[in-house]
Order: C-alpha cells, then structure tokens, then sequence
C-alpha cells in the first residue's frame, strides 16, 4: 500500500521558519584589532552584498575587540596592535594572544 497524496503534504520545517523572519533590524558584530578586518572595508562590503536582502535596512553595529597579549616568561599583559609583537617588558617574543582575532556575529535582531 502506498500514500502518494500524503506524502505531498509533509509540512516543510525550513520553510516556515524562513517565513517567519522577514527582515533583520539589527546586527551586532564583534572585530578584533588584530583579526586582519579593516571595520570600513567591511561596512562597504556589507552594504553592497545586503542590497536586497533581509539584511538591507538592518542597523549594523560594529564592536572592536582591543587586541591583548600575555607574555609567557614575565606574566605582562598588553595591548597589542599587531599581530605579532613582542613583550615591551622584558622583549620576549613568547607572548599567547588573549583576544582581538575574535571576527563574528554577536546577535542578530529580526522580526
Ligand atoms: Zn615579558
């Protein structure tokens, strides 16, 4: 026995939740000073590839994320502005980043 007419019936879950958000109000980002993302060139591009899509009227907000290191052999912390710096302390090159590559969506605001 088979149920052809049925099967065509099946709700389509990704569908209606598509449906449900028209358009994005708000995004939030967050980019580190170090993560290699000029926040400009992004706005631009943003603005560009959002043209006719739910993203077009969205409010963007851009967090910075102010590069820090710690040196491993004095315990410094830092700012770090490049990706690679040495410890202004003692000049040691063994330094762990702590944050500022960080380059995602923070929240997202739709309706
Ligand atoms: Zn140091």
């Amino acid at each position: 026995m088979s149920y052809p007419s049925q099967q065509k019936s099946f709700p389509l879950p990704n569908n209606r939740h598509q449906a449900r958000c028209q358009k994005i109000n708000e995004m939030e980002l967050e980019i580190g000073t170090i993560s290699g993302i000029e926040v400009e060139a992004l706005e631009t591009a943003l603005s560009i590839v959002s043209r006719g899509t739910m993203l077009e009227k969205a409010k963007i907000v851009i967090h910075r994320i102010q590069g820090k290191a710690r040196c491993e052999e004095c315990g410094h912390e830092f700012a770090l502005d490049l990706p690679f710096m040495p410890c202004p302390l003692c000049q040691s090159v063994h330094v762990v980043i702590l944050q500022g590559k960080e380059s995602h969506i923070k929240t997202l605001k739709a309706e």
